[in-house]
């Protein structure tokens, strides 16, 4: 077993560092407050390949391995959460999508688009009255002649307004249960297509969240993904990508709060000591760091299979769910060491407590990674 990384990703790591450091943290408390999404960033991402880093080179893309990707997901995760949930869908769910179940023809028009940040893509389930309950979608798509008819509202679309791509899933045939299910690849400048940023989110208030309604909505045949049927497959599949990016994240995250809980406990002194020397906030610090390095190789783990061309569900979902519960905590306790200082936005722990609350919640919540690892376990069929 083999637990150092390679030169290469070692590099890989420390670009994005780098990157982020320069480019992101300067401005990112502006970009938090006003809540607008960082064009400027992403187009400097793009020529660091940031953009495509899955997608392989024929494509535009980096063609980087699953632990190296992991390893970016982690740095960004680290700066930002908001940018690190705009990075993880465009590249895990919408990139990976059209890679893994696109033909030809799909991969060659939008891939290198993505890849180049030219559009960014989402990755659209949940309806107002559909979360956790996917297979039970309501937004219909009818076929006439060479095209489908879309109608229906979709909601919480990450990078959804920002006038990109995103793979809209929608029933075809009711009758058949989660086999009538089917996914499309949706322009955002189709008639019929209306996407209306959500405002007011709790955190990740730089990221664009939208609401889709289609009315009458014509996708053409062409932009079908994968076979009538294959939608909620290829849904749930995507999600074992979408899992492992937003696990990775949160580990940036946590670690955030450890670097920033570190710095804090050496500087600020109470009592005429740092507070660092109490045991009491040592305790906390152990906890953060112990939590961290556990959700970080339960990453590796879910990538090092993904790697090996393995399906990697149950421990996608072990490394989501652990890691978005520790990096929760870690928040937590980065704001109790900063006192009254961590309950402002001066220091970056008040953004990051507030952006992890959705890590345990989008793309499945704790309780469904629980019941999909209870349920492997057990050997369970959750169709059946
Ligand atoms: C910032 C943000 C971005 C998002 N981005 C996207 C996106 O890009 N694309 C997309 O499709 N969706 C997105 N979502 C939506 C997200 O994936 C859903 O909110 C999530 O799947 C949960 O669905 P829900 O909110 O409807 O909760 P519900 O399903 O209504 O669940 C409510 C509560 O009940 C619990 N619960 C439900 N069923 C069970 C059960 N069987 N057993 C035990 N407990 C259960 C849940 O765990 C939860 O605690 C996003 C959400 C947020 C907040």
């Amino acid at each position: 077993m083999e637990f150092d990384l390679s030169e290469e990703q070692e590099m890989v790591r420390r670009l994005v560092r780098d990157f982020a450091e320069r480019e992101i943290a300067p401005v990112i408390r502006d970009h938090d407050r006003a809540g607008c999404f960082p064009w400027e960033i992403i187009r400097k991402m793009s020529p660091l390949g940031l953009l495509g880093a899955p997608v392989p080179q024929e494509y535009g893309g980096m063609g980087v391995d699953f632990i190296t990707y992991a390893i970016i997901i982690e740095q960004l995760g680290h700066a930002d959460t908001s940018l690190r949930t705009t990075v993880s869908v465009h590249s895990s769910l919408a990139e990976l999508a059209i890679l893994y179940y696109g033909n030809e023809e799909q991969r060659r028009r939008y891939l290198p688009r993505l890849a180049s940040g030219e559009i960014i893509g989402g990755f659209s389930i949940t309806e107002p009255n559909v979360g956790s309950d996917a297979a039970g979608m309501q937004t219909i798509a009818a076929q006439d002649g060479d095209t489908w008819v879309l109608n229906g509202n979709k909601l919480w679309v990450t990078n959804g307004a920002l006038g990109g791509l995103a793979i809209v899933f929608a029933q075809t045939d009711r009758s058949q249960g989660v086999k009538g299910i089917s996914a499309f690849i949706v322009e955002a400048v189709l008639p019929g297509f209306t996407a209306t940023e959500i405002r007011g989110k709790m955190g990740l208030r730089s990221s664009s969240t939208a609401e889709f309604v289609f009315e009458d909505c014509r996708v053409p045949q062409e932009n079908l993904l994968g076979q009538i049927g294959d939608g909620f497959k290829i849904a749930m599949a995507c999600l074992d990508n979408g899992r492992l990016g937003i696990a990775a994240g949160c580990v940036g995250l946590a670690q955030a709060c450890i670097d920033a809980s570190v710095k804090y406990a050496r500087e600020r002194k109470q009592f005429g000591r740092p507070i660092g020397s109490f045991q009491l906030v040592q305790d906390k610090v152990a906890e953060m760091v112990i939590e961290t390095e556990a959700a970080r190789f339960l990453v590796y783990r879910a990538a090092y299979l993904k790697n090996k061309g393995e399906r990697n569900t149950r421990e996608a979902s072990i490394a989501k769910l652990y890691a978005s519960e520790a990096a929760k905590r870690a928040a937590d306790r980065a704001i109790q060491i900063h006192g009254s200082y961590g309950y402002s936005d001066e220091y970056p722990v008040e953004r990051h407590y507030r952006d992890v609350r959705a890590d345990t919640i989008y793309e499945g919540t704790s309780e469904i990674q629980k019941l999909i690892v209870g349920r492997h376990t057990l050997g369970i069929d959750a169709f059946a």
